[in-house]
């Protein structure tokens, strides 16, 4: 059975107000995939065309089967690496495909890089032919492990790029170059988002890859002990997936975001300690803390500036974390 997520589309809707992506045509890559089938299904909510482009490599078939009935999405199987044939015309281009988790940076880092970098340069390319809007997801960790919190966007980052991160923190500081020399040579319009930690129903939580909240809430509903890393310390800062896909939609569409790159986070910052209390307490679970170490370049703190989203997006983070939490627990019991 699909988790229903109707009511949150439809906040997401309200909160967008006069923006409107009626009968626009708009091509997500990684449309499959936790952020990406959001995506695909907010904009079809508000009336655009949708073609989704994933190749499964960390999307899911179950997080976009039921679109599949609706006219106006179009499915195609495919590595955004290579050579994308369309026959559609986008208006807008979202570049979305990419492995995301830790976890997957060891057994995955030519792929990650290929995501961000030649994935990058075939989304360009469409969206260059076509004249679209391109907007690319890239995220936090471009700043590495920052010396200023909150980070702002100006912040050129402190990353290891032959670290067991860099894979990943590198490809997409390249794919942000891409995208603005694409910007700079043919003049493309062009929004790059920072994405900062985001979780809702769907987040991948298959074995070992699993983000922090899912591995968490799963490892207490089944009453396992809880695996902080470190003494627990390190901070992030989590967004509902509703306001992560909100931010995103502003940052696509309105002309103040033309050229700009943008944090889209929530500014409550919280220590992984904390959390692993947190979902302890909201799930009644009698599970244990057991401590593990660190791993390699895990960066301390993580919060973002979000005064550039402010401005030029009117948008801020609206869901405290323990909604998103409970609404987030409850979509994965529905799982099991
Ligand atoms: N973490 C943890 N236990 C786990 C998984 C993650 O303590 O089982 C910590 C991890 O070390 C990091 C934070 O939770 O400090 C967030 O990890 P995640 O994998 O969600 O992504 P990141 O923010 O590091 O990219």
């Amino acid at each position: 059975m699909t988790f229903d997520i109707a009511e949150e589309l439809d906040t997401i809707r309200k909160n967008l107000g006069k923006i409107s992506f009626e009968d626009q045509r708009v091509l997500v890559t990684g449309g499959a995939g936790f952020l990406g089938s959001w995506m695909c299904q907010t904009l079809l909510a508000s009336g655009a065309h949708v073609t989704c482009v994933d190749n499964f490599a960390s999307g899911r078939k179950e997080n976009i089967q039921h679109l599949m009935d609706n006219e106006r999405f179009r499915f195609i199987e495919h590595d955004i690496t290579t050579p994308l044939p369309l026959e559609m015309r986008p208006d807008y281009v979202f570049h979305m495909a990419s492995r995301a988790s830790p976890f997957e940076f060891e057994h995955y880092p030519i792929q990650i890089l290929k995501a961000n970098t030649m994935g990058v340069l075939v989304a360009l390319g469409i969206a260059k032919k076509h004249g679209a809007k391109i907007l690319y997801t890239s995220t936090s960790e471009v700043y590495g492990n920052p010396d200023i919190v909150p980070t702002p966007e100006s912040y050129y980052g402190n990353v290891n790029p032959i670290g067991p991160r860099g894979c990943y923190d590198e490809a997409k500081r390249c794919g942000e170059a891409y995208v603005m020399a694409y910007r700079k040579q043919h003049n493309l319009d062009t929004r790059i988002a920072r994405i900062f930690n985001t979780y809702g129903p769907r987040i991948r939580m298959d074995g070992i890859y699993g983000r922090v909240i899912p591995r968490f809430i799963s490892q207490a509903l089944n009453g396992d002990p809880i695996t902080v890393f470190g003494d627990g310390s390190q901070t992030r800062s989590f967004t509902y997936v509703t306001d992560q896909i909100e931010g995103l939609l502003r940052l696509a569409s309105l002309d103040a975001a033309r050229g700009q790159v943008i944090n889209i986070g929530n500014v409550n910052e919280i220590t992984v300690l904390t959390l692993a209390k947190k979902v302890i307490k909201l799930t009644g679970s009698s599970s244990t803390l057991s401590f593990h170490p660190l791993p390699e370049d895990d960066p301390l703190r993580r919060r973002p500036d979000v005064t550039r989203a402010k401005q030029l997006l009117e948008w801020e983070p609206k869901v405290p974390l323990e909604k998103g939490l409970v609404r987030t627990i409850e979509w994965i019991r529905s799982c099991s």
